[in-house]
């Protein structure tokens, strides 16, 4: 083994922290469907410390092994040593990166650092997707034709045709100046969710500024175990985001609001050392947009009620991530006319895990069934999340199970309410 000597003292120092006590069975969603202990995070620890000890090779097994967690946090947070699970399974990934990580992976990864071909590429995807997918008006998304690497089971949002940040004028003027940090995904499918943002800082007399250098947050390479290309990216949006002068930076995705409060300085301090000051001075003005809305804007009228049943499901990098959980559903429940209903394990993850969905989709199927059940069975006619790629992959279940919910990002619901 090729590990640098800070890697190895993270993983002693991590991994003798596990008394073996098995909590972690427990809360795994990938254990529970899997029932295997190699899968679990005691046996994660297990296998590398067999690694260390020089009792085994980097194997397949290992590989498939690494590759079975959805970095949902799940573990970490209910883990009586306090080790730090999700982190030795991606700086795992990130050591033994040229073994793990894919050749679609790598490729992809080198496109999205690429910002501008990237931005081309899918403003081509877009032209050209209707004859690769096909559109199911009802379920208001579209299938793939072909199994070209995606189940033609799964119900996706199309790309949008242009851009969210690129249709936005830069400055939208109000008393507060905020910076609008829009991701991958609402910037290139959910244009709703950024308009149903910027429309509720409007009406909050905020000022908001959409920098049009930020880029994607690294979440998908760095949870690969890509750190150095995330940390690329890290620096460009540390670049874009401290050139404006604004008071906050409002987040709608719970990965990308992980990654500017917390990741951005890990990787930092990683690669980027002289960036880890801006980084944190970055991190302390970041607010999931949730968070913002409490601190600044409850004075907003709320005017249309929604008359309806509504839950909520916690994406696990807001609430594990940030600890962000009671500001979503005050909000919801703020709402007039909303009858708010609890659902049964509403933290527990939806089966998407970013890529994971795309590589283990029936594994990530079978979690999200869970998931749509426990959604379904409170009656509600909406699910209210606060990360579009959550909204994606419940919307994904809904339609598979038939269900007559919809899922729904916590500000396109406030927007909703707001006078047109
Ligand atoms: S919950 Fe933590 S301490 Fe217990 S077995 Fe799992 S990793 Fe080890
Ligand atoms: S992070 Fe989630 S999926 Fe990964 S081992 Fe922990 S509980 Fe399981």
């Amino acid at each position: 083994m090729n590990q640098t000597k800070d890697q190895l003292d993270f993983w002693q120092a991590e991994t003798i922290k596990c008394v073996k006590c098995g909590t972690c069975r427990s809360v795994c969603p990938i254990f529970e469907q899997l029932d295997h202990e190699t899968v679990v995070a005691r046996g994660k620890i297990s296998l590398i410390n067999a690694m260390l000890e020089g009792k085994q090779d980097f194997s397949p097994r290992m590989k498939e092994v690494l590759g079975l967690c959805l970095v949902c946090k799940r573990c970490t947070a209910n883990c009586p040593g306090g080790v730090k699970i999700d982190e030795i399974v991606t700086r795992a990934r990130t050591a033994f990166e040229t073994k793990t990580l894919s050749i679609g992976k790598r490729a992809a990864f080198r496109l999205v650092r690429s910002h501008s071909f990237f931005n081309t590429l899918l403003r081509t995807g877009a032209k050209f997707q209707n004859l690769f997918f096909r559109r199911d008006k009802d379920k208001q998304g579209m299938y793939p034709r072909l199994p070209v690497g995606i189940s033609r089971r799964r119900l996706l949002a199309p790309i949008a045709s242009h851009s969210f940040i690129g249709q936005q004028p830069r400055r939208i003027n109000g008393k507060m100046k905020v910076a609008f940090y829009a991701g991958c995904m609402i910037n290139h499918i959910y244009h709703d969710i950024g308009e149903a943002v910027v429309k509720v800082l409007k009406a909050g007399q905020v000022d908001v500024i959409i920098p049009k250098r930020q880029v994607c947050c690294g979440t998908p390479l760095s949870t690969s175990g890509d750190r150095s290309s995330a940390a690329e990216l890290a620096a460009r949006n540390i670049e874009a985001l401290t050139a404006v002068d604004v008071d906050a930076v409002v987040v709608a995705c719970a990965s990308c609001g992980l990654s500017l409060k917390k990741e951005f300085v890990e990787l930092c301090s990683e690669y980027k050392p002289e960036l880890v000051e801006k980084a944190k001075t970055l991190s302390e003005k970041v607010y999931d947009f949730s968070e913002f809305y409490l601190k600044y804007l409850t004075d907003l009228k709320l005017e249309t009620p929604v008359n309806k049943k509504v839950t909520y499901h916690d994406p696990c990098h807001l609430v594990r991530g940030q600890g962000v959980s009671q500001e979503p559903r005050e909000i919801v429940k703020s709402i007039p006319g909303v009858d708010f209903v609890e659902a049964k394990d509403a933290d527990k993850c939806c089966g998407s895990g970013g890529s994971f969905s795309l590589i283990h989709y029936d594994l990530s199927t079978a979690i999200n069934d869970e998931k749509i059940a426990n959604l379904d069975q409170t009656g509600a006619e909406i699910s209210i999340t606060s990360c579009p790629a959550c909204k994606m992959h419940i919307n994904d279940g809904l339609a598979r199970n038939n269900s007559g919910q919809q899922a729904k990002h916590v500000a396109e619901l406030l927007a909703e309410t707001l006078l047109k």
